[in-house]
């Protein structure tokens, strides 16, 4: 590869520029360094993706990619929503929310219950949305995972009510069931242990 490219042009207009006319294809590091001519490339490409919304993928989001392997999606911009809220904010919600997506309750960084291939990754939604009136103080927003962020699972908005919630564990094989009870233990130590004594 030649590193004569055009002058006069940042570093993140090329990566731009490269990622835009190679839509769906696994770029690697050696190749975006060379063409952003310079060792910031990677800060480079996350501005892309946090301050630009472009949909790059890394080995996080989808098992699939080698470390080092970037891909863009596809050319929907990722919503805007995230990128006027505070770090701060952004952890508080998601610690409230248990790092779980608030519409299909896949966990961070574990595989995607409806799409295996790919890391939940979570991002902060609004409950009422910012057309709607809605706010940017914490209790509008929740974490909202990737795959349901781009409406990829067609599932309800709304959360399951306990009783729904309930009927649903009930129709489950034994097996599921004592899954669920062993994350429910492990969610809620203290209060199994005064549960048992009771
Ligand atoms: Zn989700």
């Amino acid at each position: 590869m030649t590193s004569k490219l055009p002058k006069g042009k940042g570093s993140r207009a090329k990566l731009r520029e490269y990622f835009t006319h190679h839509v769906g294809e696994i770029l690697d590091s050696d190749v975006l360094r060379e063409i952003a001519g310079t060792s910031e490339w990677a800060r480079r490409v996350r501005e892309l993706r946090n301050e630009e919304g472009l949909n790059i993928v890394t080995h996080n989001d989808k098992s699939d990619l080698k470390p080092g392997q970037y891909v863009l999606i596809n050319l929907k911009p990722l919503p805007a929503f995230e990128r006027g809220i505070s770090k701060e904010t952004r952890a508080f919600v998601l610690d409230r929310n248990g790092f779980t997506c608030q519409m299909c309750g896949a966990a961070a960084g574990e595989p995607h219950p409806y799409d295996n291939n790919r890391k939940t990754r979570l991002h902060i939604g609004h409950i009422i949305d910012k057309s709607m009136g809605g706010t940017d103080e914490p209790n509008n927003l929740r974490a909202i995972c990737s795959v349901c962020n781009e409406g990829a699972s067609n599932l309800t908005l709304n959360r399951p009510d306990t009783i729904k919630l309930i009927a649903q564990v009930r129709r489950a094989p034994a097996k599921d069931q004592l899954d669920v009870l062993k994350w429910l233990i492990q969610k809620f130590p203290k209060q199994t242990k005064e549960l048992i004594k009771e």
